[in-house]
């Protein structure tokens, strides 16, 4: 395994963000340090056109693979370097070509040199490297034009830099540098899909979480609980909130029809996401309704639903297929969390046969049976929030807290 002492990384679309540029840099550095919390070590320069990361011996192999998951970061390469010594150069690049070689591979060295008083030039130190992995990797070839690795190197005052990979970022922008919002996460296959998405496009994202014990069970909040501990790895940590909901749905079942028990749980869910953006200072709210994939998210549903704010409500997953959806799920590693079988609070109260055309006039009557803002307030007063980082099982911390008390 190479060990790599830098990295360089380069900027996304925000390199087109003009004015704004300085504001995306300092805002991905501090996500990409939130991503290393636990590499104290690593010193973090965001320049203008790069960013360079001094790893000072902490663990290339793991650096590089948190910052798959970064938004902003179009494409990084781990570097290698040295002193201005060829020798130790030599040797670093044939270890390099060593642990990359396959069968019929071609290869290229291309130096650049902007210390002039190095006593090699450009030209000298490519054939000199050149020839010394010709001598110790067996089957390479040298092609110019287009080789399967090209090995930089960089002759720079505070030393020679060596790198061969340029490897993709996560693209997007970097999360927060567009506001924060709240995601209405369950623990279904839609709602982690949406609020990776929103986290893509640069929205900081605070989770909402439903839970009415004793009819859900601990294991489908620790389910939400691990869900959001998988999307954290493209923010660094993610506030989680869990809001007590038993009472209010015992409320809702005893005093509403059947046919609109569904629509007016949800806009209890929307009041209680609004007022919770409002503490947090979030600009919108993000959930995973997509377009016609049950009852309660028509169009006739969505009106029902949403007239109790004004606030935009972002749904990145609205006009996507389950297909679709899954297939990001896949990617992003949470479909198998998600499949897992504990029910959420909507699931054992859905009724057999929800409205698929609520009308809002209806929405609003039912929804007056009920003592809406001291259910609100009762339950406000009964949430609990927590920070869910990335690296962290929350299943484990859960266990580690337990062994405290103990
Ligand atoms: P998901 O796969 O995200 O659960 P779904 O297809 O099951 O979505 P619904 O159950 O109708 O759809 O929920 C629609 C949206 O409402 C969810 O995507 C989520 O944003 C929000 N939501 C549903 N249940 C909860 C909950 N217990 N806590 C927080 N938000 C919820
Ligand atoms: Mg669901």
């Amino acid at each position: 395994m190479i060990h790599y002492d830098r990295v360089m990384i380069r900027y996304g679309e925000l390199s087109l963000k003009g004015k704004n540029k300085k504001s995306f840099i300092n805002r991905l550095v501090q996500n990409v340090r939130k991503t290393l919390h636990d590499f104290p070590e690593i010193k973090i320069y965001g320049e203008r056109d790069r960013m360079f990361l001094d790893l000072h011996g902490a663990n290339s192999a793991v650096v590089i693979e948190r910052l798959k998951d970064v938004f902003g970061i179009q494409s990084y390469s781990p570097v290698i370097q040295v002193a201005q010594d060829i020798e130790q150069v030599e040797e670093k690049v044939v270890a390099l070509v060593q642990s990359q070689f396959e069968e019929g591979m071609t290869f290229k060295i291309n130096t650049k040199r902007s210390d002039h008083s190095f006593y090699m030039d450009t030209t000298e130190i490519n054939h000199y490297l050149g020839g010394a992995v010709l001598r110790n990797v067996e089957g390479i070839k040298v092609q110019v034009k287009k080789p399967d690795l090209t090995i930089r190197v960089e002759v720079r005052k505070e030393g020679i830099f060596i790198s061969s990979e340029t490897i993709l970022g996560a693209g997007g922008l970097p999360v927060g540098s567009g506001g924060r919002s709240v995601l209405m996460l369950s623990g279904g296959i839609d709602s982690p899909v949406a609020g990776y998405l929103a986290m893509k496009r640069g929205v900081e994202i605070i989770a909402v979480h439903f839970y009415s014990p004793p009819y859900t069970s601990e294991q489908s909040l620790q389910k939400a609980k691990d869900l959001t501990a998988k999307i954290a790895a493209y923010s660094g940590s993610i506030q989680f909130i869990t809001v007590p909901f038993t009472e209010i749905q015992e409320e809702i079942k005893k005093s509403v029809p059947e046919g609109y028990l569904m629509t007016v749980t949800r806009r209890m869910m929307m009041r209680i996401t609004d007022i919770i953006r409002e503490q947090q200072r979030g600009l919108a709210i993000v959930n995973g309704e997509s377009l016609g994939q049950v009852a309660s998210q028509t169009l006739p549903s969505m009106v029902a639903i949403n007239d109790v704010t004004n606030t935009p409500i972002i749904r990145p997953v609205v006009s996507m297929d389950k297909n679709e959806i899954i297939e990001v799920a896949k990617k992003i590693d949470t479909f198998d969390l998600s499949i897992q079988p504990f029910e959420d609070c909507c699931t054992i109260f859905a009724p057999p046969a929800p409205k698929t055309k609520p009308k809002l006039e209806n929405a609003r009557k039912f929804e007056a049976r009920l003592e809406v803002d001291a259910l609100i307030e009762r339950s406000i007063a009964g949430l609990e929030v927590e920070e869910i980082k990335v690296g962290q099982d929350s299943s484990a911390a859960a266990k580690a807290d337990f062994m405290d008390l103990l």
